[in-house]
């Protein structure tokens, strides 16, 4: 599934710190992550990490295990010892896959792991997942008409509990249509003036044409 680049509702873009010593994989990371609207800090190695958190605190951190000076193991317990740096989100990565380690990690305070070698779109995920656990991003939520839900993290359709399968532009319409429900909405898809029958405490669906032919080809699935 293609990836949307979030605008995170108008907010200043997350800073994600990436601790990571080998540079091709920092350049991916950095390219990657800026590409879905992140801001993106680097440190190559421990000691670099935690002197970047002081002079500016990330939104989340992207922590290798494995680092020159000071191993991520060691940076996660000492950001967990200061009371300023105890609740920054940390995702540990590591080339490790015991699960003793995953273990390890989670124990000395890491929010989340991830084992390398890892998908892009993995880690970007999770990122995302742990940006809304700990409240820096605010969840989208859940868009509801009938039996139609539409899950804006995931990007997610279903009819009945079985998925729909939309193309972006199918995908944005029906977004706003749930999004301005009792609306009348001209041929050219302008809103036109809100439908003055519809009361508006209660979910409608337009009534309009555009409406309509989009669930009419939704539907024809
Ligand atoms: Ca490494």
């Amino acid at each position: 599934m293609a990836m949307m680049a979030e605008n995170f509702g108008g907010l200043a873009k997350p800073t994600v710190l990436v601790v990571e010593d080998e540079a091709p994989l920092l350049t991916l990371l950095r390219y990657n992550l800026e590409k879905q609207g992140f801001r993106v800090d680097e440190a190559a190695d421990g000691q670099e990490a935690l002197l970047r958190v002081a002079e500016a605190r990330p939104d989340i951190m992207l922590l290798d295990w494995m680092l020159p000076s000071l191993s991520g193991i060691e940076v996660c317990r000492q950001l967990r010892r200061r009371t300023e740096t105890r609740d920054l989100p940390i995702i540990m990565v590591t080339a490790r896959t015991e699960d003793q380690d995953a273990v390890r990690a989670l124990d000395i305070g890491a929010d989340d792991y991830i084992a390398k070698p890892f998908a892009i779109e993995h880690v970007i995920a999770r990122i995302r997942a742990l940006l809304r656990r700990s409240g820096r991003v605010a969840s989208k939520g859940m868009l509801n008409y009938a039996d139609l839900a539409m899950d804006q993290d995931a990007h997610r359709v279903t009819r009945a509990g079985r998925p729909l399968h939309l193309g972006p532009t199918e995908y944005r319409l029906l977004e706003f249509f749930l999004q301005h429900p009792g609306r009348v909405f001209a041929r050219e898809g302008r809103p036109g003036a809100p439908d003055a029958r519809t009361d508006q405490s209660r979910i409608a669906w337009p009534g309009a044409e555009c409406g309509t032919k989009a669930m009419q080809e939704i539907e024809a699935r």
